[in-house]
């Protein structure tokens, strides 16, 4: 199969899987919009041209919140691709606290395509707190975001310069410094 032909087949199956659901911003943007602005990220900003990576983006939150299952993945798409989801992917059986604190704890020992897929949704979505907050946040809790964020974010670092050196532009001036150079 193409290249193209096999991003559009993810593009399509996210479309469809996240069709019901919204983002928590104000205006409640489609949530579509969010996997594939993380994958537009990896392609426009960060140079990546690997297609599993852009596939496992587009794919990145179908199993974390839709009922699509990993062996859906692995029939429709392949093992590698799959497996770079599952990397991304938090455990939603434990309390969103604990999750927090995984994904701190995993970051560091994720595969490069992984982490690759991980910078660019930390970007997507400190860039999409900057533009609006999600109805019912403090200033208090998006701060808070990004203080976690920069913490997952220093456990993936030495991955892409492009997306790290944006990041560390939203962490400065929000005066949060754990992590950055
Ligand atoms: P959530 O995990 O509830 O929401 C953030 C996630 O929502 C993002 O990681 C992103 O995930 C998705 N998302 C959807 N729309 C947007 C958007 N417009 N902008 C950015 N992200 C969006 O947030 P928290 O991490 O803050 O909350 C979880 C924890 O915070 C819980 O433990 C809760 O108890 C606690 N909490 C804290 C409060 C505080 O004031 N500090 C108040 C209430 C709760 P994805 O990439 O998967 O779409
Ligand atoms: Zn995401």
């Amino acid at each position: 199969m193409n290249v193209a032909s096999e991003i559009i087949r993810c593009a399509n199956f996210a479309a469809i899987k996240h069709k019901d659901q919204r983002r928590k911003d104000a205006e409640k943007t489609p949530y579509i919009n969010h996997p594939i602005g993380v994958a537009n990220i990896l392609t426009e900003e960060a140079g990546v041209t690997d297609v599993h990576v852009i596939q496992a983006a587009l794919l990145h939150d179908t199993v974390e919140d839709t009922d699509t299952t990993f062996e859906e993945l692995e029939e429709h798409f392949g093992l590698e691709v799959t497996g770079l989801v599952r990397e991304v992917t938090d455990d939603k059986s434990l309390p969103s606290a604990v999750r927090k604190q995984e994904q701190i704890n995993h970051a560091p020992h994720a595969s490069p395509k992984a982490k690759l897929v991980k910078l660019a949704d930390k970007l997507y979505n400190l860039r999409d707190l900057n533009r609006q907050a999600p109805r019912g946040w403090t200033d208090e809790r998006v701060h808070e975001y990004f203080i976690w964020a920069s913490k997952v974010v220093a456990g993936l670092r030495g991955t892409n310069a492009v997306m790290e050196n944006q990041l560390d532009i939203l962490f400065r001036d929000r005066n949060v410094t754990h992590g950055t150079v």
